[in-house]
């Protein structure tokens, strides 16, 4: 009997090599295949040709434009059909990615013409070709603009700070999202309304003629980590943070408490924390006629502690108070609540609002 079970194993480790040796001669790819795709999921989204740009660095001083290009960061060469206008440059601040879509280079574009340049602050630099647009993702070590300057046919890239940029920069938190629905009483939920109000808020910015960069943690039901959301803040150095959040009470009860309410650093001894937030409290009671609950010492919350820029938490009403979970639910409301932030800020920066208006 024990001699029938060794025969069998036997038979049937023969059987399982004859198997494995059919397939890797009819494959030999199959090894090459896999290394290949291992290769494609480590590298994301396209080809990174950093270490290009880098090999290009002889070129640099070879280059007939050297003094031109000794202003600038990064300069590509251009097929002659693209226009400036047809590049289009998206800022994914929050993970410091930069990527420009250019309309008609092909794969191999990166060896045809050699990107030059130096590459300070820059970790990563990928390239790849979706549907005959070259995408090149530029991953920085901060958050930077890029700009672009076209000449003749160079476009020339130079990633700037925010202050390089703009005249003010100001950084916007909604509270909450995705996961984290904040305080919530049935469907109402606050990581909802504190994206609408930051929505309305990124409408006015967006209309507004002072050279202000806003900066936003959140657009969309995503919900960064605190330590991104302070991170932003800090590392654009902003003017003015400001999070919005809604207030409940701590049973989560419906109850007649009601009334607007903004958070500061006491350990800011500049005093600036305090100052955003008795102007945006102003101005919220102003806009939205609510109730004053006052200035509330934020010490012990993480955004406000780490915060190294004037910090403000606005709670804007409460979601336990009826009347006003109502008035928070409505556009007009959302508008006024925003307005208030809004010049809140403005008086922050010493821009003079009413003197702007009339210009
Ligand atoms: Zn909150």
């Amino acid at each position: 009997m024990e001699k029938k079970v060794v025969i069998f194993l036997s038979f049937c480790s023969m059987a399982v090599m004859c198997l494995c040796i059919t397939v890797l001669l009819k494959y030999p790819g199959l090894h090459l295949a896999s290394l290949a795709l291992q290769e494609r999921t480590a590298e994301g989204n396209g080809l990174s040709v950093l270490s290009l740009l880098k090999d290009n660095s002889q070129l640099l001083q070879m280059s007939e434009d050297y003094a031109e290009l000794q202003e600038h960061q990064l300069r590509l060469e251009l097929p002659g059909s693209v226009k400036k206008e047809d590049i289009t440059i998206t800022n994914n601040y929050m993970s410091h990615e930069i990527s420009l879509a250019i309309p008609g280079i092909g794969k191999t574009y990166f060896y045809d013409f050699p990107m030059v340049g130096n590459s300070d602050n820059i970790e990563d630099l990928r390239y790849d070709v979706d549907d005959r647009v070259g995408i090149i993702n530029i991953t920085t070590s901060r958050i930077y603009e890029c700009v672009m300057t076209k000449k003749r046919n160079y476009l020339y890239l130079d990633f700037k700070k925010p202050h390089q940029v703009y005249q003010y920069v100001v950084a916007i938190d909604a509270g909450h999202g995705g996961r984290a629905p904040g305080a919530n009483q049935g469907d109402v939920l606050e990581k909802n309304l504190t994206l609408e109000i930051v929505k309305q808020l990124k409408k006015i910015f967006d209309k507004d003629k002072h050279k202000i960069g806003v900066y936003y943690t959140r657009l969309d039901d995503s919900n960064p980590a605190f330590e991104s959301r302070v991170g932003l803040a800090n590392d654009i150095k902003a003017d003015a943070f400001v999070s919005v959040h809604i207030n409940s009470t701590d049973s989560g009860r419906m109850s007649g408490i009601h009334g607007t309410s903004v958070l500061y650093l006491v350990a800011d001894k500049s005093g600036k924390s305090k100052d955003l937030a008795q102007s945006c409290l102003n101005h919220m009671l102003e806009n939205m006629g609510s109730t004053s609950k006052g200035l509330v010492p934020g010490d012990e919350i993480y955004i406000i502690r780490k915060s190294k820029v004037p910090v403000a938490l606005c709670e804007v009403g409460f979601l336990t108070n009826p009347e006003e979970q109502r008035l928070m639910q409505s556009k007009e409301y959302q508008i006024k609540a925003a307005k208030g932030i809004y010049e809140g800020i403005l008086e922050q920066l010493g821009v003079d609002r009413k003197k702007k208006q009339k210009d």
